[in-house]
């Protein structure tokens, strides 16, 4: 593919590449020389007119600049107030308000502007998440016919739950300006061709594409993955504390952005049951769960946050015991390789969202493991990982007593049938490893059909 590649996240990694996902980018970017545009992490309200650079050659980092006011109503509000929720089944928590809306469709439209100006013939456009679902359409309306991708990292949304949005019909018409529409799962995208479907705006052509008024747009699943190499790595010489004396018989863990898509309530309360259920009194389990602060400003995280503080305290002065606390629940991020460490240490890894995208702990649990000895993937059917990951525990997280159950399986599970699903798993993980999808993903973009010239529209 000739051209720059321009990748747009809201995040912009500042300093050495980490993490899967901005290392594949970051190596993409390399190969191929372009832009990274994202978000000023520094929070000076001037010069919002342009980029600015970031520096770090040898590609460019560039940043757009955002209001106090932007922040509020683009970021904490419309994204991640409404869309966050309505694509997660939370529509109880949507919160509509016509200022979100607006500052949402001004920073696109402003980001479209000075992407637009920057823009040579040949350069392709990878677009990343719900921050920016209407920048095609709105470089569509400046009359961008370069190759735009989307990635959607999060789960899409059920076609009823679509019409919680203040203008539910705009999501079709967003994706659309796209030429190429990457979703997690297969599932993900069973659902964006059944709102497609009921849109009389679209139309299937023979090839699988869609044709929406004037654009052509592909669907297809690309499920994200981690550099399953490096963890392997880090893993094999890993510290896998800290518990000392304290060190527990039976550790399941827990590690998980504080979100109430996670469903940690719910795996708190299944910890409960099993203890609640224990046959062998001297069996001791501790459930770890390391849950990194996210989204303090809005209120509900504040909620979910107080809510698990109070399962939390009531399953400890319930089943404490003098040298025994059985959760243990640690509300901050770790540094990568000690949590790396403690998920090979664990014998369960419990993932229980009711809701996610992907789910990239799964699969870093299951790279973490010791192949001689693994532990246990207990999973929730509703994260993407477990739409390949047969050789998990697949559990229901509302189902309190199954997951108990499951946690009691894996814990009991002897070593051959612990090998054998962990082959399996780790075989899903290696096979959708990072480099393989950023590769996979534009090599699908090249091939979409071209935009051809379109006449700029007035509206986005
Ligand atoms: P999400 O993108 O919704 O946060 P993922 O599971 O896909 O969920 O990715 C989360 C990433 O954050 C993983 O790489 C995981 O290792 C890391 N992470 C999760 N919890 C913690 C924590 N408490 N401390 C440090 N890193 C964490």
């Amino acid at each position: 593919m000739a051209g720059r590649l321009i990748v747009v996240s809201n995040r912009i990694p500042t300093g050495d590449p980490s993490g899967g996902l901005v290392v594949a980018l970051h190596d993409a970017l390399l190969a191929r020389g372009g832009t990274w545009i994202g978000a000023d992490p520094d929070p000076s309200e001037e010069g919002r007119d342009r980029l600015h650079d970031l520096g770090n050659v040898p590609y460019q980092k560039r940043a757009f600049r955002l209001s106090a006011a932007e922040r509020a109503n683009y970021y904490s509000g419309y994204a991640n107030s409404v869309l966050w929720p309505v694509c997660h089944r939370r529509t109880d928590l949507v919160e509509i308000r016509s200022e979100y809306r607006a500052d949402y469709l001004a920073v696109n439209l402003r980001l479209a502007r000075l992407i637009a100006k920057e823009l040579g013939p040949q350069d392709v456009i990878w677009v990343h998440d719900y921050h920016f679902l209407p920048l095609a359409t709105m470089l569509r309306s400046l009359g961008v016919t370069n190759r735009i991708g989307f990635f959607l990292h999060i789960p899409f949304p059920n076609i009823t739950d679509l019409d919680v949005l203040p203008r539910p019909k705009d999501f079709a018409r967003w994706l659309a300006g796209y030429n190429l529409v990457g979703l997690q799962t297969r599932r993900d995208v069973a659902r964006a061709f059944e709102m497609f479907r009921a849109d009389p705006r679209a139309e299937f052509l023979r090839d699988g594409t869609v044709k929406f008024e004037e654009n052509i747009v592909s669907v297809a699943s690309f499920p994200i993955g981690i550099d399953s190499e490096q963890i392997e790595g880090i893993a094999a010489r890993a510290d896998t504390g800290p518990f000392g004396a304290a060190d527990p018989r039976e550790l399941i863990i827990g590690a998980d952005r504080l979100d109430y898509s996670k469903g940690l309530p719910q795996k708190f309360e299944a910890f409960g049951r099993l203890l609640q259920g224990r046959i062998d009194p001297q069996a001791r389990p501790t459930l770890l769960q390391i849950a990194s602060p996210s989204r303090a400003d809005v209120a509900a995280y504040q909620q979910i946050t107080s809510e698990l503080q109070a399962i939390s305290g009531r399953i400890n002065g319930r089943y404490s015991e003098l040298d025994w606390q059985p959760l243990r629940f640690v509300h901050r991020s770790v540094d990568r390789e000690r949590l790396i460490g403690l998920m090979r240490r664990a014998e369960v890894g419990l993932v229980t969202p009711l809701a996610d995208g992907m789910n990239l702990v799964a699969k870093e649990f299951v790279a973490a493991q010791d192949p001689e000895d693994p532990g246990v993937l207990v999973l929730s059917r509703f994260a993407g990982a477990a739409e390949d990951m047969k050789g998990a525990l697949l559990i229901n997280p509302h189902d309190l007593d199954e997951t108990a159950g499951a946690v009691e399986l894996a814990l009991a599970m002897p070593l051959a049938e612990r090998k054998c699903r962990f082959e399996d798993c780790l075989q899903v993980v290696r096979d959708s490893r990072i480099s393989v999808w950023t590769d996979r993903y534009l090599a699908r973009l090249a091939s979409c059909v071209p935009t051809l010239s379109l006449a700029p529209r007035a509206s986005a």
